[in-house]
């Protein structure tokens, strides 16, 4: 059993608490003692770790991951190390309406539930259940931890695949049985992915009844919403009405407040420079709903940019016929018309999409470009070019999208007391990366110190303590004696996000360690990541 004993830092130990001068001892995967600088030092036996006066905090928390579609998978580690490089330590899968588990042995619609934005994750999904997806983890190895919420999206489409019409009463009884089966196993709540098929086709009931159930176990339902801009393709559109972004945190206040579920608003974003101006607005609904005894928090980036895959942008009446559509002239000008409308009315469009994957081989040399570019390479229009993409890709070509919100905008959320911190990232294999792979909580961090917007204990706080609070994490998120040793040491003084002169993300600077579960995973020595082959791997599953 490895011991470690840090010494020379200084503790940021994940409750808020003033940073202090302590000494840690690990002992295999546990944090066994806290010592102030002037105690005996430990027997002998022990690898003594100088931390240079550095920060020695908990691992970070990911609140917002997609990396339960990578774990354990084949070839899919040198795509998990990123986000161990930038200091995160245990990583909350399942969002958006996408888990790895949550439907039965047979359904004839598997292809629909691997085929999606994470795919370069290389997830089978051969597995049974949550507790299938947990044996996948300890048998194959993760370098960091795993929990995960069931996804409304992943049942619902193995009970009727990506059908728009309303879930028949048995449809519904099916659906909620999956998702309680899993919150049974350990599913650390539900999400619901209410922009994306088939999410996008759930009704008011339907919400009702999966909040219910989430709250029957008292675990959090975290929604990615109908809409992040001022006019969207999930609600009609009227003239003078409120904007839509604002409709759907009105709509996702009122489900917290009747079923009493505890709710976290994935990934606020403002999407288009005209949405900018109604932040301060959206942001006091939350306040004011949390002061009227509503449990609903949000999750922040770093960045003001986000990743998707190509349909988000397509209205629910394209989509729900999309096949049809595409080939429809009637269709295809509407489209365009709503297309153009987007661009006016919030500046949106075209020249904010970033093509990271195109998802199909023909156009594999386009991957990285914006879309205007493919365009302009194929001398074709854009609005042609986005349809082509749709086509080949099936819908799913993975695109970076600009212009999520601005500095003051990113600034005002991450000094929120109702915001918690994400990646909302996964690395591609071919084409670019989302540079928050890296540097999602490094660039919060700097942020933070550059603008003055948090104590650095508070914002540790926030992506440590604070988020295991928040999902009910046994046993991490503290520097605590008896706590499992996931730490962070950090230089707060440089930390900050990189990238290379052609723009590509690099690891983070003044991530000086991680150690998961009490095995140094990157360390100052090595000047990069270790990677022990997979039944060495330190990562865990774990249930709530
Ligand atoms: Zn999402």
């Amino acid at each position: 059993m490895e011991k470690y004993w840090l010494v020379n830092g200084r503790l940021a130990d994940g409750t808020g608490r003033s940073i202090r001068q302590a000494d840690v001892l690990i002992e295999g995967d546990r944090i066994v003692k806290i010592l102030e600088r002037s105690e005996a030092v430990p027997e002998d036996g022990v690898t003594r770790i100088d931390c240079e006066d550095n920060l020695i905090c908990p691992g970070f928390i990911d609140i917002h991951s997609h990396l339960d579609w990578f774990a354990g998978n084949e070839g899919s580690r040198p795509l998990m190390m990123p986000f161990l490089q930038q200091g995160i330590t245990t990583a909350v899968g399942g969002n958006c309406g996408f888990s790895t588990f949550g439907f039965p042995v047979t359904h004839p619609y598997r292809e629909l539930l691997t085929d999606n934005l994470f795919r370069s994750g290389g997830a089978k999904l051969s597995w049974q259940g949550t507790d299938g997806f947990a044996d996948h983890i300890t048998g194959n190895g993760s370098p960091l931890n795993i929990l995960s919420y069931v996804g409304h999206g992943t049942t619902r489409t193995a009970v009727r695949g990506y059908d728009s019409s309303p879930l028949s009463d048995d449809e519904l009884k099916q659906m909620l049985d999956l998702m309680e089966e899993s919150l049974k196993q350990g599913a650390c709540g539900i999400s619901l992915g209410l922009q994306y098929e088939p999410g996008i086709f759930a009704d008011r009931k339907e919400l009702e009844a999966v909040a219910r159930l989430a709250a029957k176990y008292n675990k959090v339902l975290a929604v990615h919403p109908r809409a992040s801009s001022a006019v969207s393709g999930t609600y009609p559109m009227k003239p003078f009405g409120t904007p839509h972004h604002i409709l759907a945190v009105q709509d996702l206040i009122e489900l917290a407040e009747k079923t009493g579920v505890r709710l976290q608003f994935s990934h606020l974003i403002f999407v288009g420079s005209k949405s900018w101006k109604t932040a301060g607005r959206t942001i006091e609904l939350f306040r004011k709903a949390k002061k009227r005894g509503v449990d609903i928090c949000f999750d922040t980036y770093g960045y003001s940019l986000g990743a998707s895959r190509i349909n988000v942008i397509l209205p629910e009446w394209f989509l729900a016929d999309l096949k049809k559509n595409l080939d429809d002239r009637t269709a295809l000008k509407r489209l365009w018309v709503e297309i153009k409308a987007m661009e006016v009315v919030l500046g949106f469009g075209y020249d904010q999409i970033r093509v990271t994957n195109t998802a199909c081989p023909e156009w594999e040399e386009y991957n990285g470009l914006y879309l205007a570019e493919i365009a302009a390479k194929l001398k074709q229009s854009k609005f042609r070019t986005l349809c082509d993409l749709v086509r080949k890709s099936r819908g799913t070509a993975s695109v970076l999208m600009e212009d999520y919100s601005n500095p003051e905008i990113l600034n005002a959320m991450i000094a929120n007391p109702q915001s918690y911190f994400q990646s909302d990232a996964w690395a591609e294999r071919e084409g670019v990366n989302n540079p928050a792979i890296y540097g999602s909580l490094p660039r919060i961090l700097k942020l933070s110190r550059e603008n003055n917007l948090l104590p650095v204990e508070e914002c540790i706080r926030k992506m440590t303590g604070g988020a295991a609070e928040r999902l009910g994490i046994p046993g991490r998120g503290i520097v605590k004696e008896g706590y499992f040793a996931d730490i962070t040491v950090v230089d707060e003084t440089t930390i900050s996000d990189r990238e290379d002169e052609r723009g590509n993300p690099l690891p983070p600077e003044g991530i000086k360690r991680v150690i998961v579960n009490g095995q140094m995973m990157v360390s100052p020595e090595t000047a990069q990541t270790i990677d022990p082959p997979g039944d060495q791997m330190p990562g865990r599953f774990i249930r709530i």
